[in-house]
């Protein structure tokens, strides 16, 4: 699996100079293997990424995690959704009582945005998820609810040989109370355990996370706590704050790991980093 970050800010897009290394677009990663494409969430970075889409593909299939709108501003801005030569299929959770297609409707219509979902050339083909598993093309896909307000999934894909898992938004504390000592009864606990690659919200620093309980995100130090809990080998920390500069960013990992060995890599995820996970696991001595 390729994996190439095209947003990882978190609410807002964040454009700026003191924003150049970690980016201001918001959440949208692409994942390609083989002819297959998929791409989680369609935050404002989905917008540049509709420009590199190369013209061999015919279908792609995007997974929203939730339907807060940095999570789905690009969606509109999306190029290929204009192409009538492109299936775009589009997955997201289901609520009672508000199908998905309802709530991607409210987006598609005035005063929102000027162009309603029936007058795309090629209707997008939409997905209801819940805890379930399904594939596309040959990527394993495992979707779970998460602690986030609203209906909210976090994603585990797999390709046989390796595992990303996809949490960015998500209140890691909310959801238990004897976090981070019970894996059992952590959310996201399934989908992100033993992963190769973990994207996971750090908003806040933990101090900032006191006075910001129950909005639905998590310090850096518990989504450090939770790689360690679920053995992966690589953090990207995600959902950076608007108004958080680069170097505060990098500060802000400073500060959470201290002296703090560990033996997993973590980073600060930026706008732009590519990851070859195939690479990766080839030139692991272990496998
Ligand atoms: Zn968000
Ligand atoms: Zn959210």
């Amino acid at each position: 699996m390729k994996v190439k970050v095209w947003g990882c800010r978190g609410s807002l897009p964040s454009p700026g100079p003191e924003n150049y290394t970690y980016g201001g677009n918001t959440s949208c990663i692409q994942v390609t293997h083989g002819e297959t494409c998929i791409i989680l969430d369609s935050g404002s970075g989905i917008q540049r990424l509709g420009k590199f889409i190369t013209p061999a593909v015919r279908e792609m299939h995007i997974l929203l995690t939730h339907l807060h709108i940095d999570h789905t501003m690009g969606l509109g801005f999306f190029a290929p959704l204009y192409n009538p030569d492109i299936e775009i299929h589009i997955w997201g959770p289901a609520t009672a009582g508000h199908p998905l297609i309802d709530r991607l409707r409210r987006y598609f219509s005035p005063p929102l945005f000027p162009i309603r979902l029936t007058e795309l050339p090629n209707h997008p083909i939409i997905h209801e998820l819940s805890n379930e598993f399904f594939s596309i093309g040959d990527i394993r896909i495992h979707c779970e609810y998460l602690c986030h307000p609203g209906p909210t999934l976090g994603y585990r894909l797999s390709d046989g040989k390796a595992t990303i898992a996809y949490i960015p938004d998500h209140e890691l504390r909310l959801a238990s109370n004897d976090f981070p000592n019970d894996p059992e009864w952590t959310s996201g606990y399934e989908i992100a355990k033993s992963a190769d690659l973990l994207f996971h919200d750090g908003s806040y620093t933990a101090r900032e996370y006191s006075r910001k309980v129950g909005w639905g995100h998590s310090s850096i130090d518990d989504a450090i706590a939770f790689a360690k809990m679920c053995k992966v080998k690589k953090l990207a920390i995600f959902h950076h704050e608007p108004s958080r500069s680069d170097l505060e960013i990098e500060q802000m990992l400073q500060d959470s790991l201290g002296n703090e060995e560990l033996d997993f890599e973590v980073q600060m995820c930026a706008e732009g980093n590519e990851y070859n996970l195939e690479d990766e696991v080839e030139n692991s001595p272990e496998r």
